[in-house]
């Protein structure tokens, strides 16, 4: 309540709160009165207290989101893709090209990948472009290309959804881990449809979500029946242009302290420049990710989407084994 709140307009919240059913506690400071609704506070509407007189601001104290959340689950969630754990003591590094363009390409890909030591393999197929006259990818021939290359080095593969109309597509097409982009972290229906069955989900965290939004949104997918959930931080807009985005590095211990998920790091769409990438996945290891998402393409001059950022076969090689030190110093394994 406001410092000069009276006791009728302290008595009107009373009531308020007792008639929606909760109890009530009265804390009177020696400025201030502070007044808690005692019950299932999920059901009381901040908006319903703001405006009457003598109340200076109502909040939920108790987080919003429940089921991603570390007070109702202690341990880490550990997700297992094709028998390869996900937030467990052995970090992933999902490594593809943006999108999918040919068969040869993938397979080259795929081919690279496996050789450098990662378990996954990404490619995007159905792709969110800026411009509209741009490459939109290569559609469902896509999928089926990443597919074909993946099953040669059983890589399980990662691979974005943008259209709820494609789900049966995907999952015709054993998509293994179903990624939930930047633009669409907010598209609800999108998120309570890839709750609605069990695969996998990376879900990237909005280009200007707050941590709070971001869990909110995973809390969409959980409520629908999923729990298999991956957040992952691929940077967030800022006023610095000095880079394509800030890679938020801080959300790291702040996710570890306030949800079970397995947190990975996408370096790439984060510094935008495939030189900055190494330095950006070996804080993302150090700082406690589980895990990287890194496009890499067999030739990153060629790339038909995001070339500037790509990794050559080699370099993605080596910053493989350069993370290995760090992975070790942590007592964890890559
Ligand atoms: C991607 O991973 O290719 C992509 C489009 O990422 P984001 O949604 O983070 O921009
Ligand atoms: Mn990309």
């Amino acid at each position: 309540m406001n410092n000069d709140a009276t006791d009728a307009q302290i008595d009107i919240v009373v009531k308020k709160i007792q008639s929606l059913g909760h109890g009530v506690n009265i804390s009177r400071g020696t400025k201030r009165t502070v007044i808690g609704a005692i019950g299932d506070e999920q059901k009381l509407d901040p908006k319903l207290f703001d405006s009457l007189p003598g109340v200076e601001y109502s909040m939920h104290i108790v987080k919003q989101y429940k089921i991603v959340s570390r007070e109702s689950h202690k341990q880490d969630s550990v997700i297992e893709v094709c028998g390869i754990p996900i937030g467990g003591s052995q970090i992933q590094v999902i490594g593809g090209p943006c999108s999918v363009e040919t068969q040869d390409q993938m397979d080259s890909a795929a081919q690279h990948v496996a050789a450098a030591g990662c378990r996954l393999i990404r490619g995007g197929a159905f792709k969110p472009r800026t411009s509209p006259y741009t490459f939109q990818g290569k559609g469902k021939d896509g999928l089926g290309m990443l597919r074909q290359a993946a099953n040669k080095y059983n890589l399980p593969i990662v691979t974005e959804l943008m259209d709820v109309r494609m789900l049966d597509t995907f999952l015709e097409h054993d998509v293994d881990i179903i990624q939930i982009g930047t633009r669409n972290m907010q598209n609800f229906d999108l998120l309570k449809e890839v709750g609605r069955i069990d695969t996998p989900v990376i879900l990237k965290r909005g280009i200007s979500a707050t941590i709070s939004e971001w869990l909110m949104a995973a809390e969409y997918i959980a409520a629908s029946g999923n729990h298999n959930i991956i957040l992952c931080e691929r940077g967030i807009r800022t006023f610095e242009s000095a880079y394509r985005n800030v890679l938020d590095i801080t959300c790291i211990p702040v996710l570890k302290r306030e949800t079970h998920l397995p947190v990975i790091i996408d370096p790439s769409h984060a510094g935008g420049k495939a030189w900055m990438v190494p330095a950006l996945s070996r804080a993302a290891i150090a700082a406690g990710a589980d895990g990287l998402l890194v496009e890499t393409h067999p030739n990153p001059a060629e790339a038909w989407c995001d070339a500037d950022q790509a990794l050559n076969p080699q370099d993605f090689k080596d910053l493989m084994v350069s993370l290995q030190g760090i992975a070790q110093t942590i007592g964890r394994s890559i």
